[in-house]
């Protein structure tokens, strides 16, 4: 079962939407970035999973100015372009993470997906799972 990493707290802040998280790690999700990646259906072919957010149509200083918690695992922006049915859950917020620790870890995964040439000397000895 996977764990599910649950925030301490959600900030609007005037730059970006900053999710602290209970394993003390920091998101800070520029408003727009976030507002792209909406996921509600207005935004998102449910069919195909294809983005039909036209990201022109987008105002390039939207903001989110309110949240509001979407059950136990998730939360909902309120837009300054009016838009708030984008459900965003904690697990898809975690994995869009644009800090550059989890930047590298994720370019890290796709490297191990696509060659298998491991050079790097960092390898943990024993994964105890
Ligand atoms: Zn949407
Ligand atoms: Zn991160």
């Amino acid at each position: 079962m996977e764990q599910i990493i649950m925030p301490n707290a959600i900030n609007l802040e005037d730059d970006a939407v900053v999710i602290l998280w209970e394993d003390a790690h920091r998101s800070p999700f520029p408003h727009r970035y976030l507002r792209l990646r909406c996921p509600c259906a207005n935004c998102v072919d449910e069919m195909s999973g294809k983005r039909t957010l036209d990201p022109d149509t987008v105002p390039k200083d939207v903001k989110a100015v309110d949240q509001l918690p979407a059950g136990k695992y998730g939360v909902q922006f309120l837009w300054t372009d009016a838009h708030y049915t984008g459900i965003y859950t904690y697990r898809v917020l975690r994995a869009a993470c644009p800090c550059i620790i989890c930047g590298e870890s994720r370019a890290k995964a796709n490297n191990s997906n696509g060659n298998s040439s491991e050079t790097g000397g960092e390898i943990p000895g024993g994964d105890a799972s």
